[in-house]
């Protein structure tokens, strides 16, 4: 018998307001550990909370984005549990009636598009920051002391919730690679998981393939990369179809996966004990966006990732596409083709050696990185590395840096370098017999033969590729 992993996600994004969902404290990260605090989100008696309309405007836009339907009325409510990261004792989130309901992102892949249902997507205040000093998972148990940053506390979070759609770890990494990038470029927050501004728990189970039953399911949490939510949920089937096919049962618990060591530790139950006791935040009206505004949000839409990855693929194929998209690197690979350069090899210099580079995307002048990517057969490697990583640097132009000394000189180095390695036979066969230590004799017979003036880098990579080949 077969298994078929079913897979849901729970994705919360920090929208990047300027200030906190319910007080005018600055949100965001970076400052002081409790300088931005005030008396509504350290939750003092009295205080009461007003609605950020900035973050209910993303939260629909974002809606919008994943083809939700947008409900004439969205309430928030209170979620009780007592924890120190929550002051008031209540987390305020919409419960029942979210912003969001009923939507989908299309997946590209081979076979088609997936259709990822999307739930809903709610708006909700994230709780304050705790850190745990002392052991050594960096978690509560084994601690010295833990402290709490209230600057987190506070700032709009959106919890997106998918159906049960997803199929595998490699499915679930696409989709959220797919969905980041969407929220990026909405520009709606930075979403990124080292920082926690993206954070993504996963439910799994698993049922016999061709059936179409929904097994007990257990939620992993705390993974902080695209990589270990894979890791984490393909431990996790693994894991499950063991216990069935042992004639065992799943049951339905809390994972945290450690990623170094590739293990799930279940959590205690009573951490998961969750009567929440919900009811409407009393405080807040309820949440009644226009018609007219869902509608201009809607047009405000830009062409989504999922679109542009279906229009370049064909250029491309699915897996250049989608690299291209997700890294937010396929306007660079627009401009490079426009101006002239090959679509291909465009794509791979800067999926490869651009972004291995660590150059600022957004500072590359298209025109110019089409002259590199155009003039790469002909250079050295290393004249070709260097060139890239300079490809940013404001006024940079490919035709100055390919004239300059480091290149201009490679079509007179090469018959200088052909001569001397014709000239010392022994040594190319000893260096070709693993003596790599004459190469230092090669670049000083080329330099003495220019007077010292070739690049000696240069020289040692033309050198190389000679006598390598
Ligand atoms: P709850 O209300 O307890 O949070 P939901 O029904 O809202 O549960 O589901 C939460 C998440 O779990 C969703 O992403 C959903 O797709 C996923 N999920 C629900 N049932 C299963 C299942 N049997 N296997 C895998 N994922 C599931
Ligand atoms: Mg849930
Ligand atoms: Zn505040």
């Amino acid at each position: 018998m077969t298994w078929e992993p079913v897979i849901g996600l729970e994705i919360h994004v920090q929208l990047k307001t300027r200030t906190k969902m319910f007080c005018r404290c600055p949100a965001g990260f970076g400052a002081g550990e409790n300088t931005q605090t005030c008396p509504v989100c350290l939750g003092l008696p009295g205080a009461l909370p007003v609605m950020n309309r900035r973050a209910i405007e993303w939260t629909v836009l974002l809606g919008l984005a994943l083809g939700c339907e947008i409900p004439g009325q969205a309430v928030f409510s209170r979620k009780n549990y007592f924890y120190p990261d929550l002051p008031k004792g209540y987390q305020i989130s919409q419960y029942d009636m979210p912003s969001c309901i009923n939507g989908s992102l299309l997946l590209p892949t081979a076979e088609g598009d997936r259709v990822i249902g999307i739930v809903r997507a709610h708006l909700e205040e994230d709780a304050a920051k705790t850190v745990h000093i002392g052991g050594h998972s960096g978690r509560i148990g084994g601690a010295d002391i833990s402290l709490v940053d209230y600057n987190r506390g506070g700032t709009p979070l959106v919890e997106i919730v998918t159906a049960p759609d997803i199929r595998s770890a490699d499915e679930a990494k696409r989709f959220l690679q797919l969905l980041r990038q969407t929220v990026v470029e909405l520009g709606i927050s930075d979403a990124e998981m080292e920082k926690g501004t993206l954070r993504v728990d996963a439910n799994v189970s698993v049922r016999p393939s061709g059936s179409v039953e929904l097994r007990t399911r257990t939620e992993i949490k705390n993974m902080n990369s695209f990589n270990f939510i894979a890791r984490g949920v393909d431990a996790e089937v693994e894991r499950q179809i063991g216990v069935w096919e042992s004639g065992g049962e799943v049951r339905q618990e809390t994972y945290d996966f450690d990623a170094a060591h590739g293990k799930l530790t279940a959590r205690r139950a009573k951490e998961e004990a969750d009567d929440y006791r919900y009811f409407p935040e009393p405080d807040l009206v309820p949440v009644e966006p226009s018609r007219e505004l869902v509608e201009r949000l809607r047009s405000e839409l830009p062409e989504l990732p999922a679109t542009r990855i279906r229009r370049i693929e064909t250029a491309l194929g699915l897996d250049r596409a989608t690299v291209l998209v997700t890294g937010g690197l396929d306007r660079l690979w627009e401009g490079t083709v426009t101006a002239g350069a090959d679509p291909v090899a465009s794509a791979n210099v800067i999926a490869n050696a651009v972004v291995g580079a660590g150059v600022e995307i957004g500072a590359v002048e298209p025109a110019e990185l089409a002259r590199l990517v155009e003039a790469r057969e002909r250079i050295p490697r290393a004249a070709f590395d260097d060139a890239i990583a300079k490809v940013g640097d404001s006024g940079f132009t490919a035709d100055s840096y390919l004239a300059q000394e480091t290149v201009s000189n490679i079509a007179e180095l090469e018959p200088i370098v052909d001569a001397i390695l014709g000239a010392n036979p022994g040594q190319v066969q000893a260096y070709r017999g693993g003596k790599e230590g004459l190469l230092g004799f090669f670049v000083g017979e080329v330099m003495k033969e220019t007077q010292g003036k070739a690049n000696a880098r240069v020289v040692s990579e033309l050198l190389r590729s000679k006598l390598s080949g």
